[in-house]
């Protein structure tokens, strides 16, 4: 038996689990998104804010926030990428800490 787990990847939150027999059970919808992309996805350097279709895992209540027009922000490099949610009263810190962090991991051994 093979057990899948679904994660959120803005939330982080466990939304989905399925069990199957074998691989060809596995039922994943993935769908794609616009993102408002705050990293170039090669080096992962900051670059001008852009439109990016990506592929991620989102739960019910984070499609639910996106449909009704919170924007999901996404930064990482070689498919090693975070999104979250902008809420309307941050500034663009959260989106620096994040990519700050991403540099920082990425510099430690
Ligand atoms: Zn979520």
């Amino acid at each position: 038996m093979i057990k899948i787990v679904m994660i959120c990847d803005i939330c982080k939150k466990e939304y989905f689990t399925q069990a199957v027999k074998k691989p060809s059970e596995i039922k994943i919808t993935q769908v794609s998104r616009q993102v408002i992309f705050l990293t170039e996805q090669t080096e992962g350097r900051s670059t001008k804010p852009h439109f990016s279709a990506e592929t991620f895992d989102a739960c019910p209540e984070c499609t639910t926030l996106a449909l009704k027009g919170k924007a999901i922000y996404g930064a990482g490099a070689q498919g090693h990428n975070r999104y979250w949610f902008k809420d309307a009263d941050a500034t663009d810190s959260e989106a620096r800490r994040v990519m700050e962090e991403d540099n920082a991991r990425k510099q430690s051994p």
